[in-house]
């Protein structure tokens, strides 16, 4: 048996997942089919939308320096909600990005992360001066 709270709206329905006699997954607690469909998605394919900072370069492609008044990352984040077991793989290949000031709000930074359709975006614009 494995108890879950479903976050698809904001009743938070707790839900509650064991198997029947037969073997079947059987969700109870839920208040429409979209917990059970929850249910399922977070016991067989957890995902999770995925935020990270990657290194900012100034539009000379230098490094801000300690003077700057510019932020050294950018925030980024995944376009929905990403497969969870692939997150530390995701994270490493994040460190190894930089993106060019300005940094526009929507940039694709990593386009199908790690083959899947999931990018990776800009997750707010941040100005050059
Ligand atoms: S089961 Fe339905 S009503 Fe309950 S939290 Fe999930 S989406 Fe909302």
């Amino acid at each position: 048996m494995r108890e879950l709270i479903c976050i698809t709206c904001p009743m938070g329905c707790h839900l509650v997942v064991d198997t029947d006699e037969h073997g079947e997954m059987k969700v109870t607690g839920n208040r429409c089919a979209r917990g059970e469909h929850y249910a399922r998605e977070e016991i067989f394919n957890p995902k999770r939308v995925v935020t990270f900072t990657c290194a900012a370069l100034l539009p000379d492609g230098s490094v801000p320096g300690p003077g700057s008044d510019l932020p050294r990352r950018v925030p980024v984040r995944t376009t929905v909600a990403f497969p969870k077991e692939k997150i530390p793989e995701l994270l490493g290949a994040l460190r190894g990005i930089t993106v060019r000031l300005p940094a526009v709000r929507g940039t694709v930074v990593l386009q199908k992360a790690l083959g899947t359709e999931v990018d990776v975006i800009v997750a707010r614009s941040i100005a050059s001066k």
